[in-house]
């Protein structure tokens, strides 16, 4: 069984990882919107992986033989301002949900729930790469951004990601 408080956080980060995955397809649409269908593949995946995540949490909540009690989700509050605009917010957020893992890593830490600590260190690694990712198409826009070709060349990188599966299997 696990503390109720860790419960109530891994509760939460399931509809926080869902609200991500809306934010995420918000995000998409502005760009395919915008004919920027690279970007809005990427920003498409980027939501599945969101999903994905809320699963895994639903997962070890699961196995653990915890409820999981679904909450409403938040309508996208980011304002979707310009393509580099929404990169920034994107790395923003990231930014917010390293700071939510970190959380619930620090009250799993602080009663020795070891179980919990071996679950978020997989999140933990993944809040890294998200956050370079993020990172790396802000500075990715403001280089070639200005450029159209750059920018479509850019939009083709993008538009080549193909959807994988989290490596995380619980
Ligand atoms: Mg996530």
């Amino acid at each position: 069984m696990l503390d109720k408080k860790v419960v109530e956080l891994l509760n939460q980060q399931v509809n926080k990882e869902f609200y991500s995955a809306y934010l995420y397809l918000d995000f998409s649409n502005y760009y395919y919107d915008h004919g920027l269908d690279g970007f809005g593949n990427w920003y498409k995946i980027q939501a599945q992986e969101e999903r994905d995540h809320a699963l895994l949490f639903v997962q070890y909540l699961q196995n653990n033989g915890e409820r999981v009690v679904l909450e409403a989700i938040e309508k996208p509050g980011v304002e979707l301002s310009s393509p580099k605009a929404v990169l920034a917010e994107g790395l923003k957020h990231e930014q917010y949900v390293t700071s939510l893992i970190h959380n619930i890593y620090a009250a799993a830490q602080e009663i020795k729930d070891f179980r919990t600590m071996q679950f978020l260190d997989w999140f933990v690694k993944e809040q890294c790469e998200e956050e370079t990712n993020a990172d790396g198409l802000v500075k990715k826009f403001e280089l070639f951004g200005d450029d159209p070709r750059s920018l479509y060349m850019l939009d083709s990188e993008l538009g080549a990601r193909v959807y994988s599966a989290p490596s995380l299997v619980l």
